[in-house]
């Protein structure tokens, strides 16, 4: 069975103090033996986070460049972020995609990189209102997923996120309905075109408006293999939503 995974997104939040706060809130967290958790600070805060944050919580950072060095101004490499102690990296979040204009083509080829170097890699895809609207949903994640698969060998380091665009800092959450038929169609997809075992094992969660209060029936979902939280993961019901599947 696939262990539960708790992403925090804490986006472009937080200062010294703040983010302090919170990992002192996160350092008493209990944190159940199925679950998994994983907190993605902004990437400047991302060595003071690994250095006071309790190892029984994983880091990642929120996005990296596609090579290890080099002159590219502003960017950050997984080198990097492994040499702060980081294990894990975002990638393909909606907001990289639709506020910086990543591609796919782009996107594919962080995700080849962020695994040749070893780490984990939550890679993320959802469709915007529009698309849902106009009945072109599957085909969206389809095509994003594809662009992610197409640079995968090992799939043990991957979490697929299924971030529908229009649930994302909304308060608008999918149904539990609605995510559930998503995930399903995905891991199907998986199967299809990647292997049976890959679509069986890989852990396909969930991300838009997550809450303490909409956490536990979302969870209860066969295909919902944990969250990617924004918004609420910076407040005190993150430590709620850890114990979703408990
Ligand atoms: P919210 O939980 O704030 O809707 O953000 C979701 C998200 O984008 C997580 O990556």
């Amino acid at each position: 069975s696939r262990k539960f995974f708790v992403g925090g997104n804490w986006k472009m939040n937080g200062d010294k103090k703040s983010v302090g706060e919170l990992v002192t809130s996160l350092n008493g967290a209990n944190v159940p033996p199925n679950t998994e958790v994983v907190c993605a600070p902004p990437s400047i805060y991302l060595d003071f986070v690994r250095q006071k944050l309790d190892q029984k919580i994983c880091v990642a950072a929120q996005n990296c460049y596609k090579v290890a060095k080099g002159a590219f101004t502003g960017e950050i490499s997984p080198a990097m972020i492994k040499d702060c102690g980081a294990t894990w990296v975002i990638l393909g979040h909606s907001e990289r995609r639709h506020v910086f204009g990543e591609s796919d083509e782009l996107i594919g080829q962080k995700v080849a990189h962020a695994l040749a170097e070893g780490l984990g890699v939550i890679a993320c895809i959802g469709e915007k209102l529009d698309e849902r609207e106009a009945g072109i949903t599957e085909k969206v994640v389809f095509d994003q997923t594809k662009a992610i698969a197409d640079n995968v060998k090992d799939w043990s380091k991957v979490v697929l996120a299924y971030e529908p665009v229009w649930a994302i800092g909304t308060g608008k959450t999918a149904t539990p309905q609605q995510a559930q038929e998503v995930h399903e169609k995905l891991r199907s997809w998986l199967k299809t075109h990647v292997s049976e075992p890959v679509s069986q094992a890989i852990r396909i969660i969930y991300g838009g408006s997550v809450t303490g209060a909409n956490c536990k029936e979302l969870a209860g979902q066969a295909d919902v293999d944990g969250f990617l939280v924004g918004g609420a993961s910076l407040k005190p019901e993150f430590l709620d939503i850890i114990q979703a599947k408990k």
